[in-house]
């Protein structure tokens, strides 16, 4: 078997220019352009890279972005000092604090001061909450970007013994719960595996579709999978061969139905999300509710792709 390659560069382009002519008539309608600010501290150059693509992102969609940066040693009530400002910056709809923060800085105390409205990472604990019940407002961008992959490749996750390597707040974590929601996109049965999982493979074998959010390069080889399994690999990591992901790509690529490529599978899907959520949060502030409906297709059962191994 070979693997289908699941391309999220090419949906990521497609759904940002679906987004694009949602937000020109929007912006048209209520004379406003949905804005993000994107708080940088620090000079992390892969944070930089990060950042300066989603501002891209943001103006090839017709969004503003601005960029607010701040030196290394910026003390936490400083931050603290300009969230607050962005906070209550009418103009600024969404608010993204890059990740990592210096150590200094108490990364969820920060989170927590971020208003939950221009939360577009999705971060806060009042939308952490929110998705835990079922009632997501802002869904994290990189989760959402991966059930929209499987989706688009009609792959339904109902039924599907998921198996979620990472149990991150940005990414395991949301995404574990989201396929355990009622309903579109969810429906699983998870399992979550971390650092003190022993004898990783025995989980990794049972999974019909395996998500890799560890940071560890080449961790997942084809030894570890069952055959037709879906592999999404979230991992980059930086190697002097390049960006890698948490995935031995070639090997995989030999058992599996479906696999994500690094880069150009999950990562642009993130940006994508968060250009969504910020047109969401941009909508909140103006009319009082998320007015535009779910992308094209996200409510509508997935069905199964006709490849698919499991097709009946
Ligand atoms: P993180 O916060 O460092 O979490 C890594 C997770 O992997 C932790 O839960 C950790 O377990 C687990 N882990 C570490 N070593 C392991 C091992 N040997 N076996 C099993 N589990 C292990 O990382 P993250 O922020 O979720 O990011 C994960 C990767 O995804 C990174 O490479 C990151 O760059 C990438 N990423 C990509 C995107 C994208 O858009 N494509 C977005 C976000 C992140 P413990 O909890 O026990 O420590």
């Amino acid at each position: 078997m070979t693997a289908t390659v699941l391309d999220g560069k090419k949906l990521a382009a497609q759904l940002r220019s679906q987004l694009a002519e949602q937000v020109a008539a929007w912006s048209s309608q209520h004379r406003v352009v949905p804005t993000l600010a994107a708080v940088l501290v620090g000079e992390d150059p892969a944070s930089r890279v990060y950042v300066g693509k989603k501002q891209r992102a943001c103006r090839k969609a017709g969004l503003e972005s601005r960029l607010v940066e701040l030196p290394q040693h910026t003390p936490q009530e400083r931050l603290l000092e300009v969230i607050a400002e962005l906070n209550a910056d009418r103009a600024v709809h969404g608010i993204l604090v890059q990740l990592p923060l210096p150590e200094h800085i108490d990364t969820q105390v920060v989170l927590r001061h971020v208003d939950p409205q221009k939360d577009v990472d999705g971060f806060h604990p009042e939308n952490v909450g929110l998705l835990v019940q079922g009632t997501p407002r802002f869904v994290p961008c990189t989760p959402a970007g991966i059930l929209r992959l499987l989706h688009h490749y009609k792959i339904p996750t109902a039924g599907r013994h998921v198996v979620v390597l990472g149990r991150s707040q940005i990414v395991g974590k949301p995404l574990a719960n989201l396929l355990l929601q009622r309903g579109a996109g969810g429906d699983a049965t998870v399992t979550v595996c971390h650092s003190r999982t022993p004898d990783l493979a025995r989980f990794t074998r049972q999974a019909e579709i395996l998500v890799a959010a560890v940071g560890r390069p080449g961790m997942v080889g084809a030894e570890m999978l069952r055959p037709g399994v879906v592999v999404v690999d979230v991992g980059i990591n930086r190697t002097e061969q390049g960006l890698v992901g948490d995935v031995d790509f070639a090997s995989v690529k030999q058992v599996a139905s479906y696999l994500t490529p690094v880069p150009g599978g999950v990562g642009p899907l993130t940006v994508a999300m968060l250009l969504w959520n910020t047109f969401q949060a941009a909508q909140l502030q103006v009319e009082g509710k998320i007015t535009a409906g779910p992308l094209p297709g996200e409510d509508a059962p997935c069905p199964e792709n006709a490849d698919s191994p499991w097709a009946s």
